[in-house]
């Protein structure tokens, strides 16, 4: 699969705009300056791709041949109108509602921080949605090993099943050292992978 080949598609800024549902879809959540540009743009073996292109506030759509990564718009500017905010949440949940073919929602929180009340309740959402679903954890780079194995064993303690297991894969990720950045790729490509043999079985 070539990453590397990826292009900008559309920036949707109302439901009725997004493009059509025609292969899978990788999404990207997350609060902004988290770091979701970077890791998008690491994904994608691309310096400023996602940087660039993206139009704030709106779901933007990157395109590869096989499946789509879809970039939420990031919350939690505190500048941010009221009548923006419900914009932003009628987008993203709309979106979240359609019956388009998501496969897999990456949720974005920085290894350094507490999740926000924003990220806890994305979390919850894809607990009890249908989604499969990871929290990348990014800037990993920015902790010592202590530091990092304290902040891991704080985020698996979040959300625990009642035999203490916990409930959230966590996958640690850094734009500046490349850490993750595999796990992302093969993530993606086995669902690119699925959906290849899925049209190759229906044309037999
Ligand atoms: P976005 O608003 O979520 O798209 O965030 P950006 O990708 O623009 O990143 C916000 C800031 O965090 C920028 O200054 C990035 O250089 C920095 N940043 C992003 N990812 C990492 C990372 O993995 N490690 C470090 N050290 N800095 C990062």
């Amino acid at each position: 699969m070539k990453f590397e080949d990826a292009f900008f598609e559309f920036a949707a800024g109302k439901l009725n705009q997004l493009p059509p549902s025609d292969v899978p879809e990788v999404v990207f959540s997350g609060k902004s300056n988290v770091g979701k540009s970077s890791l998008i743009n690491k994904i994608l073996n691309r310096k400023s791709l996602a940087r660039v292109s993206a139009t704030p506030g709106n779901i933007n759509f990157y395109s590869l041949k096989e499946c789509r990564l879809v970039d939420l718009p990031g919350y939690g500017y505190a500048k941010v109108s009221h009548a923006e905010k419900l914009r932003w949440a009628e987008l993203v949940e709309g979106y979240l509602a359609s019956d388009r073919n998501i496969q897999f929602v990456v949720q974005i929180i920085d290894i350094r921080h507490k999740p926000t009340e924003n990220d806890l309740h994305m979390i919850e959402f894809l607990m009890e949605s249908r989604f499969p679903f990871a929290v990348v954890v990014t800037k990993s780079d920015k902790l010592n090993k202590t530091q990092r194995a304290k902040q891991l064993a704080y985020f698996d303690e979040l959300f625990r099943d009642e035999n203490g297991e916990s409930l959230v894969h966590y996958i640690p990720f850094s734009s500046v050292n490349g850490e993750g950045v595999d796990v992302m790729k093969q993530i993606i490509q086995s669902i690119a992978q699925a959906h290849t043999a899925q049209l190759q079985a229906q044309q037999e």
